[in-house]
């Protein structure tokens, strides 16, 4: 693999975690730069100013004449679209990794930072800076973990980058985002892809044990818009397991770490373009946020194909349970496992009856922010009136989650940027 072979940084770079490290921490990177103290700024849990950032990105927050973007965040548009020739490892058909090619073979950016697999185990991410687009193709899939990619920027300015795209999760670009003016390059191009239930590699590994018999062999997995996991192996097999006969009652408890059970960003907003499959129908869904999204989707307009998106269905019954169980959850008490009889029949009657297209990403938006509201309110209160956006006490306000007292705040919020020239607060704040 070509990887910057000349003198820009590797994974081996980067250094230790020097922040003040809490619960809650991602390991984005930014603890491993020069300056760890910048995380109280910069950090997605502690105080994120949304409404602000957005506006210094995009121009604007969201507009309320739009219902959708009170679910998906500023947009010009969306989309549902593939490569009409799907790339080999793709973790859908290689759309985010095609748009980081195209700016690099155009000479927009000079290198990539993205994820690739660590060389000894196919499922931890990796951070890399790629320089030449063919080496994008060692990033395509998606690796289960966290990995300080931000820690690769300063290194990145040192060797002289100056034209930079970032592909990255919601919580690495709100750092990123918050962080941008101070770092120096003269362009950034962010392609973000919407994140969720994410774990460490370690956890990810156990679920894999549960799944298969031959855990070794399994090469991809992605929980598809259809409410199956789709598996696939070594030997070219596949094989789709409806979500409801998911081993999740076999989970340990703290399987899922609590950052990303209260993530207050599921659809990259702080994005110029977000690359998922949510609302894609079975294809991939992007939201074009701003002109840089566009001009960077217009770079592949001619390998996508396009299709109408859709929205069917009703999202209310299935949100309104999941907040039942996530209240169980919440309080400690055990997921209500169904009866072994019934799986099948409700796995079957699932992608029949439940939400579809856009009504499905609406669906596990809100459910998102039901959770971060359960959980945090469970197990972190007093972080809950800094921590909480009003998009998320929004998307809940539906299922009677309003703020208790203490839970939201009154006073007007410092933006990001305001946070970051002001160094941000100087700690992480009691837990
Ligand atoms: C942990 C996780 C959870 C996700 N959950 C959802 C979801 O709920 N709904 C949804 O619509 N989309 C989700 N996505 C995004 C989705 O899985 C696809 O990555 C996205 O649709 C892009 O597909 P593609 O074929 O264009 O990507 P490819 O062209 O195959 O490129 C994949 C890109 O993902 C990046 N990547 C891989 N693993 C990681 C990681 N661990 N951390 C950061 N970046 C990584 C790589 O840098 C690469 O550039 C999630 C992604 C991750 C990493
Ligand atoms: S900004 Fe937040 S997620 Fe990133 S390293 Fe600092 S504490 Fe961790
Ligand atoms: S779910 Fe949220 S907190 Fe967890 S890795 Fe994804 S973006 Fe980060």
């Amino acid at each position: 693999m070509n990887l910057l072979a000349t003198a820009l940084p590797t994974a081996a770079d980067i250094g230790p975690h020097r922040g003040k490290l809490r619960s809650l921490c991602t390991d984005c990177g930014i603890s491993r730069t020069a300056d760890p103290g910048r995380c109280g700024a910069a950090c997605q849990f502690i105080a994120p100013d949304y409404p602000g950032l957005e506006r210094r990105v995009h121009g604007r927050t969201i507009d309320p004449t739009a219902p959708d973007e009170a679910f998906f965040g500023p947009m010009e548009t969306m989309l549902r679209a593939r490569l009409a020739v799907p790339a080999d490892g793709a973790q859908w058909t290689g759309i985010t990794t095609a748009i980081a090619a195209a700016l690099l073979r155009s000479g927009q950016v000079e290198a990539v930072l993205a994820m690739k697999a660590d060389p000894d185990d196919r499922w931890k991410p990796e951070p890399v800076l790629v320089t030449d687009p063919e080496d994008l193709a060692q990033c395509r899939g998606m690796r289960m973990g966290y990995a300080p990619s931000l820690a690769l920027l300063e290194p990145a300015r040192a060797a002289g980058i100056t034209k930079l795209a970032v592909v990255a999760i919601p919580c690495q670009v709100h750092a990123l985002r918050v962080l941008e003016k101070s770092l120096g390059f003269e362009d950034l191009f962010v392609i973000g892809t919407p994140c969720s239930d994410n774990t460490t590699t370690e956890n990810f590994h156990e679920f894999l044990d549960l799944l298969s018999d031959r855990p070794d062999t399994i090469t991809y997995l992605e929980f598809r818009a259809d409410y199956h996991v789709e598996l696939r192996f070594t030997d070219g097999s596949s094989r789709l397991i409806p979500f409801l006969q998911l081993p999740i009652s076999k989970l340990k408890p703290d399987f899922f770490p609590l950052t990303c059970r209260t993530c207050v960003d599921y659809t990259n907003r702080l994005a110029d373009i977000t690359v998922g499959y949510m609302g894609g129908s079975g294809d991939q869904w992007l939201i074009v946020r701003n002109q840089r999204g566009r001009a960077m989707l217009d770079l592949i307009g001619e390998q996508l194909a396009i299709k109408p998106l859709e929205s069917r269905g009703k999202r209310k019954g299935p949100v309104a349970g999941f907040k039942a169980n996530t209240e169980r959850a919440a309080g400690g008490l055990p997921l209500r496992a169904m009866p072994d009889w019934a799986r099948p029949l409700a796995g079957w009657l699932m992608p029949k009856i439940g939400p579809k297209g856009l009504e499905f990403a609406r669906a596990r938006v809100e459910m998102k922010a039901v959770e971060t509201v359960l959980h945090l309110r469970a197990m972190l209160p007093a972080r809950m009136k800094h921590m909480v956006p009003d998009h998320v006490w929004e998307l809940a306000a539906p299922y009677g989650l309003t703020p208790q007292s203490g839970e939201r705040l009154t006073s007007k919020h410092p933006s990001g940027e305001q946070q970051a020239r002001a160094g941000g607060p100087s700690a992480w704040p009691a837990e």
